[in-house]
């Protein structure tokens, strides 16, 4: 059997391939830069990681497009309430989201489209609802009317039948018991920044930034449209509305969402409070793939309740594996027997492969790694581990490390080497006699960061690692 996913359009698991000439063209819902993302948003795009690595293992090029929101309710009262530009409050936080998807080895989709950069197409998708009958204003604002678009509820599998029409929500969040007419272009109240444009002046809802960037970007057919349950209502339902009113197809041919992350049973999120940061989670010691490893073992349509605990057992896990690696790497192995070894990680192999196959089920893609690891160890405990398995068993853990990437220690990618030090330090020191301050204070902080301190003293400078 090959690649499937579960639609949530169809609520059927089904076989998955692109449209055409085998790229799949993805579009997932990104970061509203509105603060530090914490590790629940972090659950859903290292969902979308996975997806993607998973992909490109299956043999298919990648289009995919990330939005960045910088232009929301949130984000609007944030900045008025600092008294900042939208640009200047949100630049620092969509620098943060990047560092942090660094951390924890997130690729980069080819495509990252923020929605302040593409108000124009916006206001040009509006006009052309507006010319097709969907939309309708009030007070300055522009609404979709949803009895327009009949499938309304397709996604989310409700009916929406008998809602009053004519009654509208303005706001960019709300919940099924909200489900009306909702804001395309909303007109700006006092003190609110806002674009002058032919539809008035204003700033663009949340749901028409999705539908116009995946469309200029990917076409108007996506193969994947994907992101956290929580879009699945409104924001996606929002999405297939204007956008198959707008083009007339199909929006997407699959939908993905992630299941949220939980804390003690109730959603990591902002509002309840009850929520930590990847910045949390480093400062108390952790290393970020432990938290990628925790983030990626479950299942993206199963809940996954975080404990330090489960953080822990990541750890060990991960220290299991490079164990085991190091051994592969250093032991001596007899020459001869072998063929039933072989046979066992061809086995793991094609364990791994089919369950990922099986709507990406990275649980038991990890059962059948380890299971393997505990015989392999257990055979090279008792000396009849053979050397012909060693090259296959390799390939194994690699074919792991492409989709999971936890392999490699963060320590040792961040680590500076005894020249590189040396190296700054000199500079520093020319930068001081160039009576170049800046410089050399630059460099004390970065070897700082380092974790290297620097030291004056009348022997000259010395160093030393924290
Ligand atoms: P936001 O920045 O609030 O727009 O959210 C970014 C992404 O994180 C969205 O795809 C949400 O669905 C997702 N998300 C928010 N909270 C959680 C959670 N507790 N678990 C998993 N995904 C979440
Ligand atoms: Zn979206």
């Amino acid at each position: 059997m090959g690649l499937r996913f579960y639609n949530t359009l169809t609520q059927r698991v089904e076989d998955f391939a692109p449209a055409r000439d085998n790229t799949v063209r993805l579009y997932t819902c990104g970061p509203t830069v509105y603060s530090y993302a914490h590790i629940g948003n972090f659950r859903s795009f290292t969902f979308f990681d996975l997806l993607r690595r998973w992909l490109r293992a299956r043999g298919f090029g990648l289009d995919h497009v990330m939005n960045i929101t910088d232009v929301d309710d949130k984000i609007i009262r944030n900045a008025v309430a600092e008294g900042k530009s939208l640009a200047d409050y949100t630049r620092a936080y969509t620098e943060a989201f990047l560092e942090d998807c660094a951390k924890l080895r997130l690729e980069q989709p080819e495509r990252l489209v923020k929605a302040t950069e593409h108000i124009p197409q916006m206001v040009h998708a509006i006009e052309t609802l507006r010319d097709k009958g969907f939309t309708y204003d009030s007070d300055g604002s522009v609404y979709y009317r949803i009895q327009k678009f009949p499938e309304y509820g397709k996604l989310s599998h409700i009916d929406f039948g008998g809602m009053r029409a004519g009654a509208r929500v303005d706001v960019d969040e709300y919940d099924k018991a909200d489900a009306r007419d909702f804001v395309l272009w909303k007109a700006p109240k006092e003190g609110e920044p806002f674009w002058e444009t032919g539809i008035g002046p204003g700033r663009p809802g949340w749901h028409i930034e999705c539908s116009v960037m995946a469309i200029e970007y990917l076409g108007e057919t996506l193969d994947i449209h994907a992101g956290g349950i929580d879009l699945t209502f409104p924001h996606h339902e929002n999405e297939i509305a204007q956008s198959e009113a707008l083009t007339g197809k199909q929006f997407a041919r699959f939908w993905m969402h992630a299941e949220f992350l939980l804390v003690e049973g109730q959603k990591m999120s902002k509002s309840l409070g009850n929520f930590y940061t990847l910045r949390d989670i480093l400062e108390r010691g952790y290393a970020p793939e432990a938290v990628r490893y925790l983030l990626a073992s479950v299942p993206y349509r199963k809940a996954l309740n975080f404990t330090f605990d489960g953080l822990k057992s990541a750890a060990v896990a991960i220290d299991r594996l490079r164990n085991f690696q190091l051994r592969l790497e250093s032991g001596r192995f007899p020459e001869n027997g072998g063929g039933a070894f072989l046979d066992r990680v061809a086995e793991a192999r094609r364990g791994f492969e089919e369950s990922l196959d099986d709507d990406l089920n990275t649980a038991e893609a990890l059962a059948a790694v380890f299971e393997y690891v505990r015989e392999a160890n257990t055979a090279m405990d008792a000396g009849t581990f053979p050397a012909a398995a060693v090259a296959p068993a390799r390939a194994l853990l690699e074919e792991f490390d492409a989709l999971f990437d936890v392999l490699k220690p963060t320590a040792a990618v961040d680590a500076i080497s005894d020249t590189e030090i040396e190296t700054l330090v000199t500079e520093r020191s020319q930068s001081k006699k160039a009576r170049n301050f800046a410089r050399a204070d630059a460099i004390r902080q970065e070897l700082l960061d380092r974790g290297v301190v620097i030291e004056d003293t009348r022997e000259g400078v010395r160093w030393k690692r924290k």
